[in-house]
């Protein structure tokens, strides 16, 4: 073991192989994808800064990659509980279940959250949204133009680029062939549609991932009314909409009369219930969605389901049950309220720091606009001077560059301390 002779080539796992070629090409457009994904790149960073000064790294808070940090409350714990002692008896036990996920859930999806405005088999249940992208990418193919807002979270662009949608990335840090829509403070952080060049994919993200804005009713209005005119499809991620708690503010794109005819919703109860390490989401492929050759597109995309997926585990179904039971929704908003109070207290650390900024408000994002500021500098400068991590708005596309997002999934002790440390570093935005 670990032996290694000169002339044979270590792998990683310590033993060695003599060398060979493979005569695979590599798939071109992994070529294209720019470093690696940005939250493992934030973690290296973080890493290297504890190696570098390991005396600090205890002190090190993240405001960073936007994972859950609160325990799953008892209700729905009970659910993933009893749903993993079922299998352990003769009665309970189940093997695989329908691929689109279990009808129960499907229903109880329809019905509380979505109020009946879809059905039940309209609902497809999975592991996760992020994964749910990455299917829907699948099933749309690498013929199809795909838009994007500008900063956005980065699995849409990245696996419009994995499928080949795009060309290379230009000087500008934008992928040719993939339409960006610049979401800035000029624009309230929603796009200028009537200068938005048609693509047949819209990925449209709120309450918004980095930027933190929640569209209104009336900006979603013109976001169907464009692809209804465009003959384009919204692919609406809803990830966040448990934080919406204004009322008249849509949470979900099927509030929106016409979107039946346009829109696809991903959703997920990664933030609902800190169901991140958990895994289960759902998509939401209305049965009148239609291709231009009048075939639906739900078909297809179930045709994805029962193929490059084999249904959400049944554990956390169970889980998923529990969580849309009353005792269920109510621990959801509690978690939720307890989200928002952070948010609040990193609105509060912009206004100490006399920097304006969106979001914080139905969104657990603040996205701090650093007046012109690199975004990665500041961000080192955070880690390297009170150990805090955030995230660069670059990270998040080109637009984001300038801006900063702080993440409200931590500790209220967290909040509070990386408030009380970052609104000392005034000589970083004087
Ligand atoms: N969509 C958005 C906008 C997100 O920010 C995230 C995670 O951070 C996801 C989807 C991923 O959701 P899931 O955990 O269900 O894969």
């Amino acid at each position: 073991v670990g032996v290694v002779v000169l002339g044979l080539v270590g792998s990683v796992t310590g033993l060695s192989t003599p060398t060979m070629r493979l005569r695979v090409e590599r798939n071109a457009n992994f070529g294209k994808l720019q470093g690696g994904y940005l939250f493992p790149e934030i973690g290296r960073r973080r890493r290297a800064f504890a190696e570098a000064q390991p005396e600090l790294a205890e002190r090190v808070i993240s405001l960073g990659i936007g994972d859950t940090t609160q325990p799953i409350p008892p209700n729905i714990l009970e659910g993933l509980v009893s749903g993993a002692s079922k299998l352990g008896t003769s009665d309970g036990y189940s093997g695989y279940g329908a691929e689109q996920g279990n009808a129960e859930l499907r229903s109880r999806i329809a019905e509380r959250v979505y109020g009946g405005r879809v059905g039940a088999e309209e609902v497809f249940v999975s592991d996760g949204a992020k994964c749910d992208i990455s299917r829907l990418q699948l099933m749309f193919g690498s013929a199809v133009t795909s838009a994007v807002q500008d900063p956005s979270y980065p699995v849409y662009v990245d696996t419009s680029v994995m499928m080949g949608q795009t060309g290379e990335v230009g000087p500008a840090g934008q992928f040719e062939k993939l339409v960006y829509m610049p979401c800035k403070p000029e624009n309230e952080f929603f796009p200028e549609l009537s200068e938005t060049p048609r693509a047949d994919v819209i990925y449209f993200c709120s309450p918004n991932n980095p930027t933190g804005a929640v569209a209104t009713k009336a900006q979603l209005e013109s976001l169907v009314e464009r692809a209804r005119a465009d003959g384009s499809i919204v692919v609406f991620d809803a990830a966040y909409a448990p934080f919406i708690r204004t009322p008249g503010v849509p949470k979900s794109i099927f509030e929106i009369e016409g979107a039946r005819e346009c829109a696809i919703e991903v959703n997920s109860f990664s933030k609902y219930a800190g169901f991140t390490g958990v895994r289960l989401g759902w998509t939401v492929v209305p049965d009148t969605l239609e291709y231009a050759d009048g075939s639906k597109v739900r078909d297809d995309f179930n045709r994805v389901m029962t193929t490059a997926f084999n249904g959400a585990s049944n554990v956390v179904q169970s889980g998923g049950m529990a969580c849309l039971t009353d005792e269920g929704m109510e621990e959801i908003d509690a978690l939720i309220d307890y989200y928002l109070g952070n948010a609040q207290i990193l609105r509060g650390l912009a206004d100490d720091l006399g920097l304006r900024h969106c979001g914080g408000i139905d969104s657990p994002y603040v996205f701090l606009d650093l007046d012109g500021r690199s975004s990665w500098d500041t961000f080192s400068a955070i880690l390297e001077e009170a150990q805090v991590v955030t995230i660069p708005g670059a990270g998040f596309g080109p637009g984001g560059e300038g801006f900063l997002r702080l993440s409200a999934f931590a500790s209220r002790a967290s909040c509070e301390e990386a408030r009380a440390r970052i609104s000392k570093l005034t000589h970083l935005f004087a």
